[in-house]
């Protein structure tokens, strides 16, 4: 079956279309711009380029532009668009509707609307992308896979925040972490790597890209994870400031021109390693000015790896000891330096990374990996993340009938 993975932002749509017999990725394409001036789709089948600006207004133009890349009879890789058994959509916010992926019927998308004000910038578009799929291919069925269900098994005592809890029963106040399809996929495939079985297992799992969170995995379930009710919280990000004194956007709306929505924009926005180096958001640039002895982008890296070791070290505390610590994403794949400043110090814990693989493992050369030395109790690894997978071996499960197995 051909399966098409969907991330609908608000004026973007990627997608990927996968063949789960022979597991592999038959096109990946971006339309950008939807709604605004200079639409444009760009798509790649091998190294045949679809690529087309033309003017689409709303996300049901941008997925027929799509179809059109997919279905293209020099470039594009169907020859109908039958072929396609069903799509998989990435979602942000499940709130606490969903503990795992679901196929898409009037009451999920009703949910996700619902869930609107949790997810107020990504939740509207991925509903629309949905929306969209089932106006251009009626008899396709749509899967929802979300960002939050991973973390839904998170107990009380980590998931609530110290407000009065009226506030979580009335409005969902609460911490919901995402990148959940990958910390799901890391952690299981670190279990299959390293051959631990699933009970028992105590798991660091660290999402560090431009958004970065920590997961604490136990007995292959989410015991905690560093993002909030949304991904502001937690680990300085490439332009999120993470955990910060709540207390900082009063100060700021008073003695500054912004407002609460200003404060929020700034510390989404604006703030982390740009914020801090006044550089870039991406931690390359950062490394380089580092190199040359800006202090301001030495700071940031230090932040950046602070907050990391901090979370790594609450994880351990809280799980009572530590297996496996994985790194993935852009920054976890690639940056061997950033790694090893944050592994620096960690064998009181029992986790001594090895240099030389280390550093054999970056820039680039990603693959799965143990960079720990072979004495180390904790083994520390090099995960690279696959949500896409997630996304469409759930997507298989779900329209197939079969139980999704972690
Ligand atoms: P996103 O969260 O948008 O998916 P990524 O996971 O791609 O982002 O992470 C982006 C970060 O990863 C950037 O800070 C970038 O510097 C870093 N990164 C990506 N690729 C590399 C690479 N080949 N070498 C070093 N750093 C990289």
């Amino acid at each position: 079956m051909k399966i098409l993975i969907l991330n609908a932002g608000s004026s973007s749509l990627k997608y990927q279309l996968i063949d789960m017999d022979s597991n592999a990725t038959l096109a990946k394409g971006l339309v950008e711009r939807i709604g605004i001036e200079g639409s444009r789709i760009k798509q790649k089948v091998g190294d045949k380029v679809f690529e087309v600006t033309t003017p689409m207004k709303d996300h049901t133009e941008g997925i027929e532009w799509m179809l059109k890349g997919l279905l293209d009879t020099e470039k594009g890789v169907l020859k109908s668009m039958d072929e396609i058994g069903a799509v998989g959509h990435r979602v942000l916010h499940g709130g606490e509707s969903f503990t795992a992926s679901t196929l898409v019927t009037e009451e999920v998308k009703a949910a996700i609307e619902a869930n609107i004000p949790l997810g107020p910038l990504h939740n509207p578009a991925n509903l629309q992308g949905i929306l969209a799929c089932e106006k251009v291919m009626p008899n396709t069925p749509n899967v929802a896979v979300f960002d939050t269900a991973f973390h839904q098994t998170m107990p009380a005592k980590a998931f609530m925040y110290g407000v009065p809890k009226k506030y979580y029963t009335d409005l969902h106040v609460r911490r919901y972490g995402f990148h959940g399809s990958s910390h799901r996929y890391v952690s299981k495939r670190v279990r299959e790597f390293l051959g631990l079985e699933k009970e028992g297992s105590r798991i660091i799992t660290c999402h560090l890209g431009n958004g970065s969170s920590l997961a604490a995995v136990k007995d292959g379930k989410c015991l905690d994870t560093s993002m909030g009710i949304t991904p502001l919280e937690g680990v300085l990000m490439g332009t999120r400031c993470g955990t910060l004194d709540a207390a900082v956007v009063e100060y700021l709306v008073d003695n500054t021109d912004m407002d609460v929505k200003g404060v929020l924009n700034m510390m989404n926005k604006q703030s982390g390693l740009l914020g801090i180096s006044g550089i870039s958001s991406d931690m390359r640039d950062v490394d380089a000015a580092a190199a040359e002895g800006n202090e301001d982008a030495i700071l940031a890296r230090d932040m950046l790896v602070w907050s990391v070791r901090k979370y790594i070290g609450a994880y351990a505390a809280e799980m009572g000891g530590v297996d496996a610590i994985v790194f993935t994403a852009g920054i976890g794949e690639n940056n061997g330096k950033l790694r090893e400043m944050i592994m620096q110090d960690f064998e009181y814990l029992g986790a001594k990374l090895d240099p030389a693989k280390n550093a054999a493992c970056a820039d680039g050369h990603a693959y799965e990996c143990t960079i720990s030395t072979d004495d180390s109790k904790v083994k520390i690894c090099v995960i690279p993340t696959d949500e896409e997978s997630v996304i469409a071996k759930d997507t298989l499960c779900i329209v197939s009938g079969q139980p999704i197995v972690d």
